[in-house]
């Protein structure tokens, strides 16, 4: 069986049909499409740095560079 994963509106979560399904938003969201890409890459890259941060300070705490990040904070 071949199943295809739905995709979601990257904004309102909406299932996209096939034709908006060549975007990463709906129809009624294409409008704001630039603004939504503007905040998801923020929020990426905002854990990106989150992640990092804990893994340097992990290292650090650790003294290892090849251990797992154990640090919540
Ligand atoms: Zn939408």
């Amino acid at each position: 069986m071949f199943t295809k994963k739905k995709e979601q509106c990257l904004h309102c979560k909406t299932i996209l049909n096939d034709k908006e399904a060549t975007g990463a938003v709906c129809t009624h969201c294409k409008p704001k499409e630039a603004e939504i890409y503007q905040k998801e890459i923020c929020s990426m890259s905002a854990l990106e740095g989150e992640f990092s941060r804990l893994w340097t300070q992990c290292q650090r705490c650790q003294g290892s560079l090849h251990e797992d990040v154990i640090c919540t904070k």
